[in-house]
Parts: structure tokens; sequence; C-alpha cells
């Protein structure tokens, strides 16, 4: 599952893992954590050298893919602004994301089946994957959606980040955002989450995946 800020990529990757009985990722957590440690140690996120090599010790330290799922990181933490503008730095230093890349594949060869949300999944990291959604919405609803959720600071405040992060997230080199070929697009702005799941569950059903919990 790919697609732009708060477009409701955790919310469905959470209810078709349920449905689905699939093992769930949030890939941009990883990177997150990256950006988190670096303010914590005053290291530049522009500097891809020491960002890199900061990226090594956290993975060394983690025990390799455990960085990925570490519950040493508080989820409002990783989401609080300065990360938030950090992160679009880390997350284009192309020698970090060839490390996260690794690191996810591994993850991944260790489920049977899995759903995975991010940036890049569908196409650099799983070009292959069964299923392929790109999500997303107008900038407009995803600030509303986000600042009602989490109380996420002012509407004017959180609809800057998110067309910032698109943005960043679009137009860098390695990776960009960009919906795979073969992804199912899903326009969510007029859409209820009721709508949005009904569409993933027929596509995953259609493709063999067996429902475990309606
Ligand atoms: O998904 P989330 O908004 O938490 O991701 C935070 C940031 O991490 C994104 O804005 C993006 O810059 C980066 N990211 C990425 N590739 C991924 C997942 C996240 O570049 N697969």
């Amino acid at each position: 599952m790919d697609g732009p800020a708060a477009a409701g990529k955790t919310t469905t990757c959470l209810a078709l893992a349920r449905t689905f009985g699939l093992r769930y990722l949030e890939s941009g957590r990883t990177y997150r954590i990256i950006a988190f440690e670096a303010l914590q140690r005053e290291i530049p996120v522009d500097d891809a050298r020491e960002i890199t090599w900061l990226c090594d010790r956290l993975i060394l330290e983690s025990r390799s893919a455990g960085l990925l799922t570490s519950e040493r990181y508080a989820s409002d933490k990783l989401r609080e602004t300065p990360v938030n503008v950090a992160v679009s730095a880390v997350a284009k230093i192309a020698d970090v994301r060839r490390r996260v890349t690794s690191l996810i594949r591994l993850w991944a060869e260790s489920q049977t089946q899995c759903v995975i949300e991010g940036r890049d999944i569908g196409t650099t990291i799983f070009p292959a994957a069964l299923v392929k959604f790109y999500l997303t919405a107008s900038p407009e609803v995803r600030a509303m959606r986000r600042v009602r959720q989490e109380r996420a600071g002012t509407y004017e405040n959180v609809l800057k980040d998110v067309i910032r992060r698109d943005d960043a997230d679009m137009n860098r080199t390695v990776s960009p955002l960009v919906a795979a070929e073969d992804a199912i697009r899903i326009d969510t702005t007029n859409l209820t989450i009721e709508q949005v799941m009904s569409r993933m569950s027929t596509a995953c059903r259609d493709r063999g995946l067996e429902v475990i919990r309606s």
C-alpha cells in the first residue's frame, strides 16, 4: 500500500490485516526512528554520510530487522513536528533507503502473508506484490482527517505539512512516491472508510486471499 501522507493507509492496512490475517508493517516508522535519533544526537539530517552511519549503528543495535518493529519508540514521539520535518531529508538519502529496503525484504521473508504501507512498496521494494493499492485524497481532506483523528495541530499547519511532505516525497531522486502501474488506485476524497474497505477486500479476495474475520 503506497500513497501520500495521511491518505488513510494505516487505518485500511490494519483493517486488511484483521480481515485477512496478515502481519502488518508501517515502513515510515523506520525512517521516523532514524530522523528521531538524528535529532536526539544533533546530527544534521542532510549530512548523508553521518545519517547513513547512524542508520548502520541503529540496525546493529536492534539486530537487523528488529529496527522495523522496535518498541523502544513511542509513536507520538515519532509523530512530533520536528520529526515530521526531518524525516523527509532522511528518506531521500539513497544509502539509507537501500538499507531500509533490505530490512523490509528480510522481515517479509519470515512472514507467510503481510501488508506493508509506505511510499515505494509496490514500485521498488516488492514490484511483484500480489495486490497493490495506491491510496490518495485531496490535501485538504487529508489534513482535515488528520486534525480530527489525532488532534495534530491547527488545520492550516497540518495542511502545510501534508503539502510539503507530498512535494518532498514525490520529487526526490531515489524512489519518489508514484503509483505503480499495476496498483489499484483509490481516491478516498469522497468515499467512506466502509466504501474503501469494500473495494480493497474485493480486490484481495479476487486474488485468492481468504477472509478470516469479516
Ligand atoms: O508513512 P509516514 O508518513 O509515517 O512516513 C514518514 C516519511 O517517511 C514519509 O513522508 C516519507 O518521506 C518516508 N517514507 C518513505 N518510504 C516509505 C515510507 C516512508 O520515503 N516506504
